[in-house]
């Protein structure tokens, strides 16, 4: 099994079967409904995970829930409520929302408001290692004491392009070098939420979150790390540097997916074009927005419209179809093609060209087997339509017998009124919920 990895620009192993295979991807900063690209890194990972034990492995996987963050006190703040009100809500809406594309979840969903001491310290052991310097009650990470900075993002030596945003203007001047950057916040008028710590009441910034808690469950060396290609600079950069500085070797391969773009522009809440999760699931189905997302490898962007959605519809119905009246069985793929397409850098477009090769063969036992990898084994559940509406479908094609097409129609429109479609077939007729 192999996967392309940011730090080295190439595929790069697995160890063997049981591994163990340790990964951390980066989670959400919770402060609305999450977007449907928010939804990307945390479908690849579940995916990758089902794969990976499918295949013998050992697999531990944490996902960090984002609840201390700049965004949420201003959100709190615009809604006039408490920013940690906001961000309990908030995560609870990640959690019930992922939770309806009925993929499990991560083995440990670590929240920075219950990793404050992993936190604090890691601050302390790169302040004591002289790569981190107290300001006036901030600490901020010297990045001049790290000289791998950059090689993550391929900024190495640029010192403009490494230059990191200060998120306070009023305080630039605390750092000894526009690439340092904050691994804990004095408090400032107004936010509400607030920890002790040997430099004063505070918070912990972004990137240090992510350092700690990914060792606190994983331990100093890990396999993969992941998240979207948004993170690479300064989110992941930062987060070598702090770790690698205080001594673990952090990951060994860095995954990064590509964005989600609504009709070709890229999605992100500054902009506003937003479509949540839970609305896309409401709109097209579970079964369909997963068909979107594993129709497009992972390292590339990948559009959200409605014509490509009505698409992965169509796909969804392809293969319901192939349960309820499957071709004659034709010579297909081994399940090894499919496996080949997976462990070649997990690629998704590959292996689901395989499932339609076995769709359009009839193979329904394989076709099964890898609709479960990717949490679509509900397509192969033929439904048992209720006596009720096998009364009416029998109905309707007595009254087709008799040329009665007027009464036909109107029974058809009953029965989908009821959430199910009649379908004309070569031996009569076929009930398949809508
Ligand atoms: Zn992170």
């Amino acid at each position: 099994m192999r996967l392309f990895d940011t730090y080295t620009r190439g595929l790069v192993e697995l160890p063997p079967p049981p591994g163990p295979v340790r990964m951390y991807f980066c989670g959400p900063t919770v402060y609305q409904r999450i977007h449907i690209g928010n939804a990307r890194p945390f479908v690849l990972s579940l995916w990758l995970k089902r794969w990976l034990e499918q295949t013998g492995y050992e697999v531990t996987l944490a996902e960090n829930i984002t609840d201390i963050n700049d965004k949420i006190y201003d959100a709190a703040r615009g809604r006039g409520i408490a920013s940690a009100e906001l961000a309990r809500d908030a995560s609870r809406w990640y959690v019930e929302d992922t939770d309806l594309l009925g993929l499990g979840r991560p083995d440990h969903e670590p929240k920075a408001t219950e990793s404050v001491a992993e936190i604090v310290d890691l601050i302390g052991k790169l302040v004591e290692r002289d790569l981190a310097y107290a300001a006036d009650g901030d600490v901020y990470f010297r990045v001049a004491r790290y000289p791998e900075y950059g090689r993550l993002s391929g900024r190495e030596g640029d010192e403009e392009a490494l230059r990191n945003p200060s998120e306070e203007p009023e305080r630039a001047e605390l750092k000894e070098d526009p690439r340092d950057f904050a691994l804990w916040k004095a408090q400032k008028e107004g936010e509400d939420t607030w920890w002790e710590a040997p430099w004063g009441r505070g918070r912990p910034g972004w990137h240090i979150e992510c350092s700690a808690m990914a060792e606190k469950w994983l331990g100093p060396i890990f396999e993969i790390h992941g998240g979207g290609n948004d993170l690479i600079f300064p989110h992941h950069e930062n987060e070598i540097a702090q770790s690698r500085g205080a001594g673990s070797g952090f990951a060994r391969i860095w995954m990064h997916n590509g964005m989600l773009q609504l009709t070709g522009e890229k999605m992100s809440k500054s902009v506003g074009n937003i479509v949540s999760l839970r609305e896309a699931v409401e709109r097209w189905g579970r079964e369909t927005v997963l068909l979107f997302f594993l129709g497009a490898h992972w390292r590339k962007p990948i559009d959200f419209n409605d014509d490509v959605l009505e698409q992965a519809r169509a796909q969804a119905d392809g293969f319901r179809n192939a349960f309820v009246a499957p071709p004659d069985g034709r010579t297909a793929p081994r399940w090894e093609a499919f496996a080949e397409a997976l462990e070649d850098d997990f690629n998704t477009p590959d292996a689901l060209a395989v499932m339609h090769e076995w769709r359009s063969a009839g193979q329904q036992e394989l076709l099964r087997r890898a609709l479960a990898v990717f949490g679509l084994e509900s397509l192969a559940d033929v439904a048992v339509a209720p006596e009720a509406l096998e009364r009416l479908a029998r109905q309707r094609a007595e009254a087709r017998a008799r040329g009665d097409f007027g009464e036909a129609d109107r029974l058809r429109r009953e029965i989908e009124a009821q959430g199910w479609e009649v379908r004309d077939v070569a031996d009569g007729y076929q009930l398949v919920p809508r």
